[in-house]
């Protein structure tokens, strides 16, 4: 075999780029029906009847291009939700449909950083800001949230801050994989942090109505200076990962300048998932709270399991997930989600995939049914008391 030609190489970050933890559990589970599945974090019910007939019936009528900034009537029905939910003045205009809330993020990303620019993440956190930052030629830096709570240490933001050169905080409130929920004090002193040091804020609140302590704070209501951009999406709120409809908010000049380059990147969002997406926020919205209650009733489930079990890592307030702490056993976390896919038949996500605050811990997507949970904690117990050494 002869070396790449120099010309022909494919961009050598791109190829160092890591594979992501929870695929590679993913693939252990292919072809294989007896796995008790909980590392996926996607809503286990399908989408409320209403919405898929609204689809069917634009697709009637329409199936083209749309606006790269989205259709009106869904930037609209945005603005208006904006409103509703999040207690957020927003113009239609401010407003871009994106598909799904990874391109909302992404595009977010590419409008706002340059080559080196330093990026804020939270550890642990969803893996796939550290790609997309990747993507972008940009560097991700972590701040740590502590358990019980899983909040951000502020001080040790502060340091991070004033240490370097980032321009742009991310923040994950309910959050993934922690469940932590940020209170509304904690949210106003991150506010004031960025405001302090003049940092963008990129509000990732996909998981905003799956809070069942405390209240979702939309960061934006502390700000003055239209410094926050507020992503959010229909995937997890509506059971409609497939369909690929997110949305942000920013400043006008920030939103048309986003709503340019998605013409490069996506051109636009699905036309009839727009519609879909219209009648999901404009339509009745009793199957959001059907789904919240459901995941509360799992949540408590996942918590009282695991406290019994002795592996509670901190009690999650919101979003669907939970950590089960296996450093009894190791903090390798990965060969213990191997050998738990492979010897008991449950996949989870290993800890390790979302920072080194998750070191020991597995996270549990509640995404599953009651009896899933409560089997699968029971394995993950069994594996703990049997690891060599332990
Ligand atoms: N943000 C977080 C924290 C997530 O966990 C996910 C999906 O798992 C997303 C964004 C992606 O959402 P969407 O399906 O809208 O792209």
């Amino acid at each position: 075999m002869t070396d790449t030609p120099t010309r022909r190489r494919p961009n050598a970050a791109m190829l160092a780029m890591p594979r992501s933890g929870i695929r590679e559990i993913m693939d252990l589970t292919w072809g294989r029906d007896d796995v008790l599945r909980l590392e996926v974090g996607e809503p286990d019910f399908t989408t409320p009847g209403h919405i898929v007939e609204a689809a069917v019936e634009a697709t009637r009528r329409r199936t083209g291009y749309t606006a790269n900034q989205g259709t009106a009537q869904l930037r609209e029905a945005v603005a208006d939700k904006l409103g509703r939910v999040n207690g957020l003045a927003a113009d239609p205009d401010e407003v871009v449909i994106t598909v799904g809330a990874v391109n909302a993020l992404f595009s977010t990303l590419r409008a706002l950083v340059s080559d080196g620019d330093g990026v804020l993440v939270p550890d642990p956190g969803w893996p796939n800001y550290r790609s997309m930052i990747a993507m972008v030629g940009a560097r991700a830096l972590s701040y740590p949230l502590l358990a019980p709570t899983w909040e951000p240490d502020l001080d040790a933001l502060d340091a991070a801050i004033r240490a370097s050169d980032a321009r742009v905080i991310i923040v994950n409130s309910p959050g993934n994989p922690t469940g932590g929920v940020w209170s509304a004090e904690t949210t106003e002193a991150v506010m004031r942090l960025a405001a302090e040091h003049d940092l963008h804020v990129l509000s990732d609140e996909v998981y905003e109505e799956m809070v069942f302590d405390g209240a979702h704070h939309s960061p934006k209501r502390f700000d003055a200076d239209g410094r926050v951009i507020t992503i959010s999406s229909c995937s997890k709120t509506y059971a409609m990962t497939g369909w690929r409809v997110g949305y942000l908010a920013a400043d006008r000049t920030l939103a048309q300048t986003i709503a340019k380059l998605q013409e490069a990147v996506v051109a636009c969002p699905n036309d009839v998932a727009q519609s879909a997406a219209v009648a999901a926020l404009r339509g009745p919205q009793d199957a959001v709270g059907e789904m919240r209650a459901a995941y509360h009733a799992r949540r408590d489930l996942a918590v009282a399991a695991l406290r019994e079990a002795g592996l509670l890592a901190g009690e999650p307030r919101g979003a669907f997930y939970a950590f089960a702490d296996v450093s009894a056993a190791t903090t390798d976390t990965m060969a213990f989600a191997r050998g738990l896919v492979s010897d008991h038949g449950v996949s989870v996500a290993p800890g390790e995939t979302f920072g080194p605050q998750a070191a020991g811990l597995v996270r549990l997507s509640l995404a599953s049914s009651e009896d899933t949970i409560a089997e699968g904690i029971r394995r993950i117990a069994r594996l703990v008391a049997e690891w060599p050494g332990a």
